[in-house]
């Protein structure tokens, strides 16, 4: 077990023996399901044929542990705000790399798309590193002034590494502060939803795994920064492909285990969990990272047309989908994603995070989708006690305020109660 990890996780109190609990496999049939599904059912059947009516079905394999959940409500009366938002992707990698244009160096940290909470800081660590190896050396003195152009969770990151290594006149200049994507996006830790060529993925598996580290030690209270805004509670996945985490097992988490869900009202899931998964509690991550950072650094509300319009020799490029537009850059795109807020429920139930792919589509602006359910324990500051997770979610390629694809709310709220099992 590594520092990073809770000691007590595999003993859940939700986790009980196999044997102990009747299972029948039910509810939404994606290709995925129906695989796993049926090599259970296939074992289940026989079985079945031996037994006399009205005997529990038992499971054929005596590894898997049932974890009982509750699933969220869902009622229209228990939904809040419904929110859409953008994913900054970068079709082949982040662009993490340091160019020198005339007498300006321009730091590049943009196009994380569906990831870029997973990867702040270590990302941040990996373009300041990058700039202090640069021509042998700092390129500037660390009193000189240096620019940050965007706000979210990458530029905020990027000027907390700059402070904590004494960089000590950072600006960071934004066109919006408030109620951006890095304050929308879900919370779950895991490396998805990027488009990554094969010849950058340990690069950025060793840049998540960096990342992992630094948020379990907000999670276990070891961050002197930041009290709030990270919590490790175990994330569900389909398979241990889907959830990107492997390459983190054994460096800072340990395996999954092969687990029935089941959701305690007939439906069950055969599914992987991590036990030591990280939540992020994005809105109140953002808040914490402002609060430190404004004694620190100055805060500058505008828009950036040109690079060299900025007076200062350092600039870290973190605009998110800003970006594409200040580097001309073809291989961003847009990723709009659907995700609905909710309220009034019992928070002792929400201590975990679902995230499962269902089939990929068309939205009615005739946009590529690929849709899926999950859910996290996500809180709102100045909000309720009790308005407490979010259900996602949505991946429209292309997607942008102008094609809001509206319907999907409603396709993705009845995609979540199919997997629950929900009437
Ligand atoms: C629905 C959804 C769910 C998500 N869930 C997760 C998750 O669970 N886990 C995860 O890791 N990631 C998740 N993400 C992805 C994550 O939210 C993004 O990768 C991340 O927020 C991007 O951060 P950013 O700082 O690059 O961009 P943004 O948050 O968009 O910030 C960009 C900043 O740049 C500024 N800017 C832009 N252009 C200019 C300009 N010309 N001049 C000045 N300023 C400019 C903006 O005003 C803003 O301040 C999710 C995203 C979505 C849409």
């Amino acid at each position: 077990m590594t520092n990073n990890t809770p000691a007590n996780n595999s003993d859940s109190a939700h986790e009980v023996s196999a044997r102990a609990e009747p299972v029948k496999q039910s509810g939404l049939l994606t290709r995925r399901t129906l695989i796993a599904g049926g090599v259970a059912a296939a074992g289940a059947l026989v079985l079945a044929a031996c037994a006399p009516a009205g005997t529990p079905i038992l499971p054929t394999s005596t590894a898997r542990a049932v974890r009982k959940l509750t699933p969220p409500r869902l009622d229209t009366a228990y939904l809040g705000e419904e929110i859409l938002c953008y994913r900054p992707m970068r079709r082949g990698a982040p662009n993490m790399s340091v160019e020198t244009v005339g007498s300006q160096v321009i730091a590049h940290n943009y196009g994380h798309g569906g990831s870029g909470w997973t990867l702040a800081p270590g990302a941040a660590k990996y373009v300041v590193d990058l700039v202090e190896d640069t021509e042998g050396g700092a390129i500037v003195s660390k009193g000189e002034p240096v620019t940050v152009v965007g706000a979210g969770v990458i530029g905020l990151f990027t000027a907390y590494e700059l402070v904590q290594r004494g960089y000590s006149n950072v600006t960071v200049k934004a066109e919006q502060f408030e109620k951006l994507t890095s304050h929308n996006a879900a919370g779950l830790l895991a490396p998805v939803s990027m488009d990554n060529a094969p010849e950058f993925q340990a690069v950025i598996d060793q840049i998540g795994i960096d990342a992992y580290r630094f948020f379990a030690s907000v999670a276990q209270g070891e961050q002197p920064d930041f009290a709030a805004g990270a919590k490790i509670v175990p994330s569900y996945f389909e398979t241990r492909e889907e959830s990107g985490l492997e390459p983190y097992v054994g460096a800072v988490m340990e395996p999954a285990k092969d687990v029935v869900v089941d959701f305690g009202n007939g439906t069950t899931r055969d599914m992987v969990v991590y036990d030591d998964g990280i939540f992020i509690d994005t809105a109140v991550m953002m808040e914490e990272l402002r609060a430190h950072l404004d004694s620190r650094v100055t805060f500058v509300e505008e828009k950036v047309s040109s690079f060299a319009d900025l007076p200062t020799p350092l600039v870290f490029d973190c605009a998110g989908l800003g970006s594409g537009a200040l580097n001309d850059d073809a291989e961003m795109v847009s990723v709009q994603g659907h995700l609905v807020m909710l309220k009034d429920q019992v928070p002792a139930d929400m201590e975990y995070m679902i995230l499962v792919y269902f089939d990929e589509g068309v939205t009615e602006a005739n946009q590529k989708i690929k849709r899926s359910f999950y859910v996290m324990p996500k809180h709102l500051p100045e909000t309720g006690v009790n308005d407490v997770g979010v259900v996602g979610g949505t991946f429209v390629e292309g997607g942008t305020p102008d094609t809001p694809n509206r319907s999907e709310y409603a396709t993705m709220l009845q995609g979540a109660k199919d997997y629950y099992g929900i009437a």
